[in-house]
């Protein structure tokens, strides 16, 4: 079980401060069960990327290296972080909609090993930004599929999306990459959803995805070393007990790897989101038309995921006793309660409407889950509070305190 949860000493050091709680509490030991876990299923002939996205912390990246085949980037500024963070023996992969020709330079640079290309017009910039630099550049062609594909939160592929090259135009592109000299087919790439929860069904997704690379590598006489499958490994914010069923995903693909081409993932969210809760203390409680509200420190400002994905995202109370001030401690019990943050806008809300037992100002509300897309997908200056603290626990010590302000 790798959801993390703070133990008590853990959240009494954080709390020894005198200004009001807000921190983002990594556990890198759980990150690193939790990543051999994902892995440790997965037939021969395949590989595991992490996508650097979800979270893109130095110390989250070191942890992760020694367990993943490598990492997935998608802007320059992610080859830089990987680079600095895990250093030039790092294989990076890159994906992602938008190039520029400074991307393809600084790929080049850096030692990146194959690009994932989405349109017509990056193939020729790539090729010459590559026969410029007199590289040859290996290349995925990204494809966006023909047909809609049931069951997942966020789809990338099977729809009207700017990401890929539409299935029909993927003969089109191999035409062109023919007259690319300097770039180097090496296979196809589909990352078509996000956040599936149905490892059964992405078992067949993969399936069909690997059959159709197969089959236009024969049709169009292509050596095909690659099929990236992308991420989309899911997790439940509804249910944080819940476990994406990894051995059902490798069992299924096992008789597909092996011989041929090899294949790849490059999953995000499922690495990440366990081992970190977002800690925030209660500032004040207050009722508004008949409902109950509590003002965090902290908020959307430092975790958007709850708001960007419109959910009531998994947390508990974690109650202290000290109360310091002579007045009466404002306390709720036995009712609903939206979590709102410190922005001036009502878009600002963790939670909605969530029963609690007691709430009282002071006590700390534990976010669980909030290490993929959190903070890194988060607008942190948005009316100047402070940022949260930052603490990551290393080999079951606070290693790593960091206050970023
Ligand atoms: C975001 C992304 C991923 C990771 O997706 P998860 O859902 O976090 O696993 C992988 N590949 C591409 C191209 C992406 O854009």
């Amino acid at each position: 079980m790798t959801l993390f949860h703070p133990s008590p000493a853990q959240v009494a050091a954080i709390a020894r401060t005198e200004s009001p709680v807000c921190a983002f509490l990594h556990d890198l030991d759980a990150l690193r069960c939790q990543i051999r876990s994902l892995t440790a299923p997965l037939p021969a002939g395949t590989e595991f990327f992490y996508a650097v996205k979800a979270n893109n912390d130095p110390r989250v990246l070191r942890a992760l290296a020694p367990h993943v085949a490598g990492f997935e980037v998608a802007s320059s500024g992610e080859i830089l972080r990987v680079r600095e963070a895990v250093g030039p023996g790092a294989r990076i992969v890159m994906g992602g909609p938008a190039r520029t020709e400074g991307d393809i330079r600084t790929l080049l640079a850096h030692g990146v090993e194959r690009l994932h290309v989405e349109s017509l017009h990056s193939l020729r910039l790539a090729n010459a930004v590559a026969e410029r630099s007199g590289a040859i550049l290996p290349v995925l062609l990204r494809v966006n599929l023909a047909g809609p594909v049931p069951g997942a939160t966020l789809t990338m592929g099977g729809a009207a999306t700017q990401f890929g090259i539409e299935q029909a135009s993927i003969p089109d592109a191999i035409a062109t990459l023919r007259d690319c000299r300097a770039l180097r087919f090496e296979g196809f790439h589909f990352h078509t959803v996000s956040n599936n929860r149905d490892a059964a069904g992405h078992a067949a997704l993969c399936a069909a995805e690997i059959d159709l690379a197969r089959a236009w590598a024969g049709e169009h006489g292509l050596d095909l070393r690659v099929i990236n499958l992308g991420g989309g490994w899911g997790v439940d914010y509804a249910d944080p007990a819940w476990r994406f069923d990894t051995e059902r995903l490798a069992s299924a693909l096992r008789p597909l790897a092996g011989s041929g081409p090899r294949l790849q993932f490059e999953c995000g969210r499922i690495v990440a989101a366990y081992h970190a809760a977002y800690l925030c203390e209660v500032l004040d409680l207050k009722r508004s038309h008949g409902r109950a509200f509590a003002l965090l420190r902290g908020g959307t400002h430092h975790f958007r995921l709850p708001s960007s994905w419109a959910h009531d995202h998994p947390f508990h109370i974690l109650p202290r006793e000290e109360w310091d001030h002579p007045w009466p401690r404002p306390e709720i019990a036995r009712m609903p309660v939206t979590l709102a943050g410190e922005l001036c806008t009502p878009k600002d809300v963790l939670a909605r409407d969530v029963p609690v037992a007691r709430l009282r100002v002071g006590d700390l509300v534990c976010f669980e889950m909030a290490g993929a897309y959190g903070w890194d997908i988060s607008h942190h200056d948005f009316l100047c509070h402070a940022h949260p603290e930052r603490i990551f626990l290393d080999q079951g010590r606070m290693a790593a305190a960091e206050v970023t302000v």
